[in-house]
């Protein structure tokens, strides 16, 4: 395995920044860099490559700086959308095509590998057939066997599936997951799908408009996220989120909305106070057909029917909720439910920054980590 680092990595074209001071090593694992259309996702994997030159900072290689290498001399192998695979050649010419130009090793020796890697993607008995007779499925398969037949010490894969239907596309997840695990090889895997990342990355970094915004597991941005903009990113529905007045009283410390009790938390979680933006994740809510017995009362105005749950559309006042319920709870709209937020579920944010308020235990954490 060898390690790829990214140090305060800036790409400008012209004005447009589209890549800002952005700092992350990856090293056997599978990360995927998330984002919306525009963030930088691809011009990140382009740099990689050696496809876009960077403004400023350094890439480097199992501690070799490859910043300037061309992009034949990085041992990356990269994967598009489009396959771009030759159209004039067969399966295993195209798949034997890069080792018969980047290596010295002989025709059985070329054909051997792509043999091996066609194993593993299953696409053995396509090696003769040319690229028109293939499904799109097919085709993303040889692109994928024809990256990784040349060994390459980093692997990146911009948007990979996104042409294949629903149900490829996640057998292929898995597929490529397991093929990733059993080569071990580093790989970058570019996706705006929050779905696709979460169920496949071993950690997954955040970008929004050029600019990092979390690096973690899944289960951790997606837990605790560090920002507004990841917290809304990644869940759906996404997370709920409400302005409200924190103060400290007695019994802890209270959020207030709307003139209500909205949640209550131990002081240890938040010693904050004043405006800030409470958010819960819709499945977090807890709901209660008798309105008296939430801490909240609110109006059912939309029940989605979703198969194993339903997604519920709560009102208090003007500003609209979700909140996700089982299938068997009969809710009509009008009905006046009521909702309990507990406090291990809510996240605060700063009303300004957006950024996380992190409780004093969490914060005394990272101020021992950074001794
Ligand atoms: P998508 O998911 O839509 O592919 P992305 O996150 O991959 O988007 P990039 O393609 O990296 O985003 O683009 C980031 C920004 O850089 C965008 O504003 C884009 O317009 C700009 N950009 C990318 N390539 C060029 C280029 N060659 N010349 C000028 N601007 C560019």
């Amino acid at each position: 395995m060898v390690e790829l680092a990214l140090k305060n990595v800036t790409k400008r074209f012209g004005d447009e920044t589209a890549v800002e001071d952005l700092s992350l090593r990856v090293d056997g694992e599978l990360l995927v860099l998330l984002g919306p259309s525009g963030c930088g996702k691809s011009t990140t994997l382009r740099c990689i490559a050696g496809l876009e030159s960077v403004t400023e900072g350094t890439i480097r290689l199992g501690g070799q700086t490859i910043t300037d290498r061309s992009p034949s001399d990085r041992s990356i192998a990269m994967v598009f959308q489009d396959y771009a695979l030759y159209r004039t050649m067969t399966v295993e010419e195209n798949m034997a095509y890069g080792l018969k130009h980047s290596t010295d090793l002989s025709a059985t020796e070329r054909q051997r590998k792509v043999q091996e890697i066609a194993d593993l993607f299953d696409i053995t008995e396509l090696l003769d057939r040319g690229v028109d007779e293939l499904s799109g499925g097919q085709k993303q398969r040889v692109a994928l066997g024809r990256a990784l037949v040349r060994d390459p010490e980093v692997f990146l894969l911009d948007e990979p599936l996104a042409s294949l239907d629903a149900k490829l596309r996640s057998r292929m997840r898995t597929e490529l997951q397991q093929i990733q695990d059993e080569l071990g090889v580093t790989t970058i895997y570019v996706t705006h799908d929050q779905k696709e990342a979460m169920t496949m990355g071993d950690r997954v970094a955040i970008l929004d408009d050029g600019r990092l915004q979390q690096v973690g597991p899944p289960n951790q941005v997606y837990r605790r996220p560090a920002n507004l903009f990841v917290a809304n990113f990644l869940g759906s529905p996404s997370m709920n989120t409400f302005e409200v007045r924190v103060a400290v009283d007695r019994d802890g410390t209270v959020c207030r909305y709307d003139g209500r009790d909205f949640a209550r938390l131990p002081s240890e979680q938040v010693d904050a106070s004043g405006e800030a933006v409470l958010g819960v994740r819709p499945e977090d809510v807890v709901f209660h057909a008798d309105p008296e017995r939430g801490s909240v009362a609110a109006t059912v105005v939309v029940n989605e029917f979703q198969g194993s749950d339903s997604f519920l559309t709560l009102s208090i006042g003007d500003r609209q909720f979700t909140v996700v319920v089982p299938a068997s709870v009969q809710s009509n709209p009008g009905d006046r439910v009521g909702v309990t937020v507990p406090p291990e579920h809510v996240h605060l944010f700063d009303a300004e920054t957006g950024e996380a308020i992190r409780s004093p235990r969490d914060r005394a954490k990272d101020e021992r980590r950074a001794l």
